[in-house]
């Protein structure tokens, strides 16, 4: 890719608020991409469009620019599938209840995944965990971070391999979108959706992403997330690669969470990241075309 030379007229569109996982709160964060020169922004918090909307809000005074945006979990038996959607109407009704529904889905989940760490002879309580949340949507980052507060783990990382991961000994499952809802739920409110960081799928090789991909498209994928952190260049190149194969855009962020990944920062990742502004005009274009096209 051909990388802009200078911080100005580069994006990050995968950020996360205060109302998911992120550790800033909206205004927080669109004071730190201004300083840090950024054009544009799309926060993409877990399952909620709270911070995306405050986000919005606040850019009306602001010449950064803000693209609304969300991260939904869908279901995908080997490994996590995110699906990214830009550009959605946040007030549209289908969206709002289906988020509603995610979130009940979440909130009982994150007691049983307490009780079982209680069970582990963990020592942790639900206020704790509120707390860390700074009074947005929980996850298990949130939990992750009082494990490291109490000395229960070394670090956040640890707290995942040791009790959080998918079928680890605290782990609970909780209610999913198919990815064809999810990504059906994100044209229907006007967005564009965009597969996140395909590396959390662990799908075996090329041919085996490719796959999921036409699969993907076949039921409305519009592009997928090829700048991120963990991306190295090979795998980069891959993505590019099946990307301009099926006709799907290539978008890029940093999953900026502050300190619940303090070694990503945000626009340039683990230091090196310049993602350029025509990936927005891109955005842009294919929603011009339309997307409830499938
Ligand atoms: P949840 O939304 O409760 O299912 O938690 C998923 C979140 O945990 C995502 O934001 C991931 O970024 C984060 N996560 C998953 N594994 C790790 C890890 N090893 N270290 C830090 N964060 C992680
Ligand atoms: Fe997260
Ligand atoms: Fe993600
Ligand atoms: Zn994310």
């Amino acid at each position: 890719m051909e990388l802009a030379s200078q911080s100005s007229g580069c994006i990050d569109l995968h950020i996360h608020s205060t109302a998911s996982d992120g550790s800033l709160s909206p205004s927080e964060i669109i004071d730190a991409a201004k300083t840090n020169g950024l054009r544009a922004i799309a926060i993409t918090d877990h399952d909620t469009v709270e911070g995306s909307a405050e986000a919005l809000r606040l850019s009306q005074v602001s010449d950064l620019e803000v693209l609304s945006g969300i991260e939904i979990s869908a279901d995908f038996p080997s490994g996590t599938m995110h699906m990214l959607g830009y550009m959605i109407r946040l007030d549209d009704p289908f969206l709002n209840q289906t988020l509603e529904k995610v979130q009940s889905s979440r909130a009982g989940r994150n007691l049983k995944i307490i009780e079982k760490l209680q069970d582990a002879g963990i020592d942790i309580g639900f206020d704790e965990v509120a707390e860390v949340s700074g009074g947005g949507q929980i996850g298990r980052p949130h939990i992750a971070q009082v494990l490291v507060k109490k000395g229960a783990v070394q670090s956040i990382d640890s707290a995942f391999v040791k009790f959080l991961k998918k079928d680890g000994p605290a782990y609970v499952t909780r209610f999913r979108l198919s990815p064809a809802d999810a990504i059906q739920m994100i044209l229907q409110a006007g967005g564009v959706p965009v597969l996140g960081h395909p590396f959390t799928l662990h799908t075996k090789n090329e041919a085996d992403l490719e796959r999921v991909l036409v699969d993907l498209k076949g039921v409305g994928l519009r592009g997928m997330e090829i700048y991120y952190p963990d991306h190295r260049p090979d795998r980069t190149a891959m993505y590019e690669r099946l990307a301009r194969r099926h006709g799907l855009l290539m978008t890029g962020g940093t999953d900026f969470h502050g300190a619940a990944k303090p070694w990503v920062h945000l626009g340039i990742g683990a230091g090196d990241m310049r993602i350029p502004y025509r990936l927005v005009e891109e955005l842009k274009k294919c929603r011009a075309l339309g997307t409830n096209l499938t």
